[in-house]
This record gives C-alpha cells, sequence and structure tokens, in this order.
C-alpha cells in the first residue's frame, strides 16, 4: 500500500514520534494509504495539518493501578486512557484487559475508533483504554478489587459529556458493573451516561450485548445483497468464541447460514452440523471455560494446531483479535473458496492478508465499517441514558440494522465517488475521515 509525497511525509513524522508502537504505525498506514484522492481533491485537509492532528491524540493518561489479589499480596499493572479526538462528541471506545496490552495497542484501537465512530454516523468521538492486567483465571471478588482501584483514577477523566468507556477484549458486563459502582460511590453521583455496556436493570440497553456480533452479520448480509446473494445455505467460519464471535454465530444461522468453525486462544472446533450456539453460551459465557469442553460435550474435532482459516469456508468472520490473519492464511482461504471476509475484530488481517484478499477480489470489509454495530448501540446506550428511557429489543435491533445499512452504503457511495468502486476499505476510511475532519476544521485549531 503505496503512500503519496505529502502522506508519506505525515507517516514517517509519526513514526519518529511513536516509536515501537507497531499497531498503532500499522493503524494509521491503513487510513493514510486511503486518502490519496481526498487530498489531492481537498488540499486544505493538509494545510491546515488536519491529518498530522488526527494522528497525535488529545490526551493520553498513563497510570499506575495496585491491587490485591486473594492471597494477601500486592499486585501492580498499568491503566492507559487514550482520549484521541472529541471533534464530533465526547471520546468513545471501549477498555480493553489483556496482557499484551501496552500504549501502541491503545492507540491503534483509539486511532480506529475515531473513523469507525465517525462512520456510524452517531455523535462521538474516539478514544480507548485498557491494562496488561489479566483476567484469567481471577476471582470475582480479584476482578473486582482491580476495576474499584482501575476506577480511582480513571474517574477524574471521564464523564458523559466527556468521554464514556465502555467494553472490549475481557471487558464486559461484571466488569462494567464493578466500575460503575466505583464511579457513583465515589462521585455520588448516578451518571449513566458515563460508561455503556451497563446491565439493563442499571442503565444498560438490550441488544448492546449482541451488537458487535449482529452488527457484522448485518453488514456482510448487505455485502451479500450487493451481489444479489445471502447467507441462505452458506458455509461460515467465525474465528473466537468472546462476546462478538458468539453474537455473530448466532444472527449468521438466524439468517440461514451455517457457522462450521469457531476458535478460542488454545484452538479450533469444527462442527459440520453448525456450531450449537446455547451450548457454546453456556461454556463461554456460564462457565468461562474453553473450546474443547464443546469439542468433548458434541464429540467434534478439536484441533490445537493450525487455524481455525483452514477450514474451507465461503464467508470468513474473523472476530477474534489483530493480525489474526496472515498472508499465508489469507492465501489458504481463497483457495479453498472464501469469497467474504467482514471483520468483527478491530484489525484481524495483516496488511499482506489485505493484499492477497485484493488482488483475489475478494469482498473484503474493514472492521471499522463491519463491526461499528456496537459502538453505535453504546452510543443508543446514551440516547436512552440522556432520555431515561429503555426501549425494546426489536426497537434496538431495528435501529442497529439501519445504522449497518447506512454505514454499508456510505461505504460503497464513498468509495464510488473517490473512484474506487466496491472497495470498502477507501470507502470505509474516506467517508470515516472526512466527517471528522470538517469538524476538526469548523471548530479551528
Ligand atoms: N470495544 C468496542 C469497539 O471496538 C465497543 C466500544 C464502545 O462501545 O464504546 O468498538
Amino acid at each position: 500500500m503505496a503512500l503519496d509525497a505529502k502522506l508519506h511525509d505525515i507517516y514517517d513524522e509519526v513514526l519518529g514520534r511513536n516509536p515501537g508502537e507497531a499497531e498503532f504505525h500499522q493503524a494509521v498506514r491503513e487510513v493514510l494509504s486511503s486518502l490519496g484522492p481526498v487530498v489531492q481533491k481537498h488540499p486544505d485537509y493538509v494545510d491546515a495539518a488536519v491529518i498530522r492532528r488526527l494522528c497525535e491524540p488529545e490526551r493520553q493518561i498513563i497510570f499506575r493501578v495496585p491491587w490485591i489479589d486473594d492471597s494477601g499480596q500486592v499486585q501492580i499493572n498499568r491503566g492507559f486512557r487514550v482520549e484521541f479526538n472529541s471533534a464530533l462528541g465526547p471520546y468513545k471506545g471501549g477498555l480493553r484487559f489483556h496482557p499484551s496490552v501496552y500504549l501502541g495497542i491503545v492507540k491503534f484501537l483509539g486511532f480506529e475508533q475515531i473513523f469507525k465512530n465517525s462512520l456510524s454516523g452517531m455523535p462521538i468521538g474516539g478514544g480507548k483504554g485498557g491494562s496488561d492486567f489479566n483476567p484469567k483465571g481471577r476471582s470475582d471478588m480479584e476482578i473486582m478489587r482491580f476495576c474499584q482501584s482501575f476506577m480511582i483514577e480513571l474517574h477524574r477523566h471521564i464523564g458523559e459529556y466527556t468521554d464514556v468507556p465502555a467494553g472490549d477484549t475481557g471487558v464486559g458486563q461484571r466488569e462494567i458493573g464493578f466500575l460503575f459502582g466505583q464511579y457513583k460511590r465515589v462521585t455520588n453521583r448516578y451518571e449513566s451516561g458515563v460508561l455503556t455496556g451497563k446491565g439493563i436493570h442499571w442503565g444498560g440497553s438490550l441488544v448492546r450485548t449482541e451488537a458487535t456480533g449482529y452488527g457484522t452479520v448485518f453488514f456482510t448480509e448487505e455485502m451479500l445483497k450487493a451481489n444479489k446473494e445471502s447467507f441462505d445455505g452458506k458455509r461460515v467460519v467465525v474465528s473466537g468464541s468472546g462476546n462478538v464471535a458468539l453474537y455473530a454465530i448466532e444472527k449468521v444461522k438466524q439468517l440461514g447460514g451455517t457457522v462450521v468453525a469457531c476458535s478460542d486462544s488454545s484452538g479450533y472446533v469444527v462442527d459440520e452440523n453448525g456450531v450449537d450456539f446455547d451450548l457454546l453460551r453456556e461454556i463461554k459465557e456460564r462457565r468461562r471455560g474453553r473450546i474443547s469442553e464443546y469439542a468433548e460435550e458434541k464429540n467434534v474435532p478439536f484441533s490445537s494446531t493450525g487455524s481455525v482459516w483452514d477450514v474451507p469456508c465461503e464467508i470468513a468472520l474473523p472476530c477474534a483479535t489483530q493480525n489474526e490473519i496472515n498472508e499465508e492464511q489469507a492465501l489458504t482461504l481463497i483457495k479453498n473458496g472464501c469469497r467474504y471476509v467482514a471483520e468483527g475484530a478491530n484489525m484481524p488481517s495483516t496488511p499482506e492478508a489485505i493484499e492477497r484478499f485484493r488482488e483475489a477480489g475478494i469482498h473484503f470489509a474493514p472492521g471499522k465499517a463491519a463491526n461499528a454495530g456496537g459502538v453505535a448501540t453504546s452510543a443508543l446506550e446514551m440516547q436512552q441514558n440522556a432520555s431515561r428511557d429503555t426501549w425494546s429489543f426489536g426497537f434496538t435491533e431495528d435501529r442497529l440494522g439501519q445504522i449497518m445499512r447506512g454505514i454499508h452504503q456510505r461505504c460503497l457511495e464513498t468509495a464510488d465517488e473517490y473512484g474506487k468502486p466496491d472497495d470498502y476499505v477507501a470507502g470505509a476510511n474516506i467517508a470515516g475521515f472526512i466527517k471528522v475532519a470538517d469538524a476538526m476544521l469548523a471548530l479551528g485549531v
């Protein structure tokens, strides 16, 4: 993905200013690689340093998170919140608790979030946070003490008009509950709109749990429709078995497709009859167990070697984590007849994998378009909180469906306008960028 000269200078500046942050560099390069035709048409974006400003977070917060484990030992983790861009609304984006988290990961996720949130059409800026805390194997009380300590610092930086965190990998409704409880205790405010992904009886929205997975499938359905196809009878592989994957699996089945394989960090299972959503949810959500338990209970193959992308499919939905499809795996998918890839996770395909998909004419939807349903439904949660209302499941799911159809249309129209027909990467990057860039120009330096 070559960059034109002006954009190359900007990219070099980003490299120099953010050494060692490979994932952030990758995310910036991916967006810049789409902006050539935009800066040709609108040189003011370069003249007013809009792109350079966009690449520098408005604020980066790094803090110590001390907490006491069940054996009475003091543990230390590092907490982050990167408030990247607030031109369109309060910073919005999840918190990730995973041992791989460092500033470069939080910045890549926060940068992606700016364009995703813009593309969603909702009035939200971009941000992201998290910690290198590993929740795996920790008791509920350890999770609670960690979340409370995390919020003791974070509370000074967030607010319903300032910055609204939510979940991401390792942060679900349990963690949001502990975080919200601590925010309420410390501030003495029942400020529902300060966090999203809350429980349904304490300010949460129906469909928020399902939204990212459902949204990815709704987006894929639009891609299929654009080619006069449907999910009916299609073989689908979904990587991951967390929140995003789980509800993608449920929706694919509802729309007539068959999910033949899914995975977790220990390996993958193949179930030719279609992955049993209820059993998978029981294992993953209730028992917090491993995917091998699914294989044992269903008597289907489990593999801890190779990858879920070895399983032939027509539609691939990577819903696990960043850079989970490399070039070789992309080639395997292509060889086995895959024709559609829609990213439920953030940046799951490496740049080389995306290149191979493009060369092979695969319909490829990047995460910032295909997985925007989660954060868009967070914005719907904020709307309900602001009006002290609760919407029905059906109404909220319809809104999500409309939002995903809108994103799909914006991607294709923008791609067309800039001479890149059917290129969802160009469409998503350009449409997401232009809205933020125009707001930044309007708001001044
Ligand atoms: N972590 C999700 C994402 O990557 C959701 C963020 C939110 O709801 O604020 O978009």
